[in-house]
């Protein structure tokens, strides 16, 4: 029999640097492989044959392919449902252990539960750390010790406890030889998976001190060209470590973005401790909302011809890039849930269609908040008014111009509803539901 591994299953974690599960696994004193699957459960739910996603996926996956070439190993891919997979690779290799890293989703946390179950029927150890986010779970709770479900304290609380040490770097490079030295396998191409390239470029994955030095005064203002890093794809994917952010973004002392990591910190937790959250409103009262639920009008918001410019050009930006700026993501959510009274739930399930850097728990964070249900609602008696928000936030139109070009000609057309009127129903519809309980 030859000698057991150490296998390291890479999810939202793709890279050799930094990385607490493969640390961990480099220190376990076997030869250690990474191993990467491409979850046919989640990909067979995709409808869409071009997808930035899976194509961001196979580009990474390949780059580490070459890293691990470099140093004598490879990486293992395969394509399945976690479990089957799984079971083939306990029977093609001799497996001592397997490192991986924390997930927060209802699915995952189900899947690594299963797969933790049956490593141990096998006798296999199977080791799961902290790598995505800053604090996780418990880590940050209230005086109470219960989690805290409004942002501000919670922030508080996470800054004072960020010390130095929560943001080391785990050295895997101290332990590049304690990868198990074998061939180099295929690379995958995105064909292989049944997709096709977009074959646009991904932004980088840096962040310069100057946007940091900026960010508070920039990021509301979608059309300046780097108001924001746009660093999320590189977060959601782990292609670049949070804790080498944090300590950059700390030693810039820019507050402001560091407020942005805490955020995703934040609603990591929140999904963590309420699971319900995926289906039903944090506050499940809000779940009385009769909600109009047109059609026709939700085709309109998806194709941006809503005739209000920033929310048609906040879609139309997302349909066409697969990203948008995050004031525009708060006003066209707000448009969807507020002005037409569609669900939250059709508005993030769209998102989570467009989004490169789709994340359950941001997105679903974000889509609470604008439909005054989550954790941190403004009252719901207060309704963006997106021409107001368009005066604020974009106002030469820069940035409406830009992906609505026909804004000031005849065939642009008219607001689909009135803004007092909408205000009003969405007023009185919330009312309503909120005094049945
Ligand atoms: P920056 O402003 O440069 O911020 C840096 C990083 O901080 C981001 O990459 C992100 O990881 C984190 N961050 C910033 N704002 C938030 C926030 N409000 N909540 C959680 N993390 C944050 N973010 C996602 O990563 N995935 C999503 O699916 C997602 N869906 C959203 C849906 C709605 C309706 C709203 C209002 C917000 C959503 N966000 C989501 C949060 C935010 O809009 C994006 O993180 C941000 O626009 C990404 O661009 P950036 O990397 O340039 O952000």
């Amino acid at each position: 029999m030859s000698e057991p591994l150490s296998l390291v299953w890479l999810r939202r974690d793709l890279r050799l640097h930094d990385n607490a599960a493969l640390y961990y696994a480099l220190k376990s004193g076997r030869p250690v492989i990474p191993v990467f699957i491409f979850d046919r459960v989640i990909l067979d739910a995709l409808d869409d044959r071009l997808d930035r996603r899976v194509e961001f996926l196979v580009q990474e996956v390949n780059r580490l392919h070459d890293e691990l070439a470099k140093l004598g190993s490879t990486i293992i891919v395969r394509y399945g449902k976690p479990v089957d997979v799984w079971k083939e690779l306990i029977e093609t290799y001799t497996i001592g252990d397997v490192f991986t890293n924390h997930d927060y989703e209802g699915y995952a946390k189900e899947r690594d539960k299963a797969i933790g179950e049956l490593l141990a029927e096998r006798g296999i150890g199977f080791h799961t750390s902290k790598d995505q986010a800053i604090f996780e779970r418990d880590e940050v709770l209230s005086g109470k010790k219960t989690p805290y479900t409004v942002f501000t304290p919670y922030s508080r609380k996470w800054k004072d406890t960020l010390t130095d040490f929560y943001l080391k770097s785990y050295p895997t490079e101290n332990y590049s030889s304690h990868y198990w030295q074998t061939k180099p396998e295929p690379a995958i191409t995105l064909a292989d998976m049944g997709f096709q390239p977009v074959g646009e470029p991904f932004p980088a994955e840096t962040v310069s001190d100057k946007l940091l030095d900026t960010y508070n005064e920039t990021r509301d203002f979608p059309a300046l060209p780097h108001s924001t890093s746009q660093l999320s794809i590189h977060l959601r994917f782990g292609t670049i470590s949070i804790r080498e952010l944090a300590r950059q973004a700390k030693a810039a002392d820019d507050q402001t973005f560091l407020n942005e990591l805490c955020w995703r910190d934040f609603y990591f937790q929140v999904l963590d401790h309420f699971p319900h959250v995926e289906q039903y409103s944090f506050r499940r009262e809000y779940d009385q909302i009769e909600w109009r639920n047109n059609e026709d009008e939700f085709d309109k918001w998806c194709r941006g011809e809503t005739g209000y410019p920033i929310v048609d050009a906040g879609m139309r930006q997302l349909n066409t890039i697969g990203w948008m700026h995050n004031r525009v993501r708060m006003i066209t959510a707000s448009f969807l849930c507020k002005h037409l009274l569609i669900d939250w739930r059709w508005g993030e399930a769209y998102f989570g269609k467009k989004l490169r850097d789709y994340d359950l728990s941001a997105n679903n964070g974000g889509w609470q908040w604008a439909a005054g249900s989550g954790t941190d609602a403004a009252p719901y008696f207060r309704v963006f008014n997106p021409t107001a928000q368009a005066q604020r936030f974009d106002p030469k139109s820069v940035y409406i111009r830009q992906w609505v070009p026909e804004v000031d000609k005849p065939s642009y057309p008219k607001p689909m509803v009135d803004h007092a009127m909408a205000r009003q129903r969405a007023i009185d519809t919330y009312r309503k539901a909120l005094a049945k309980v």
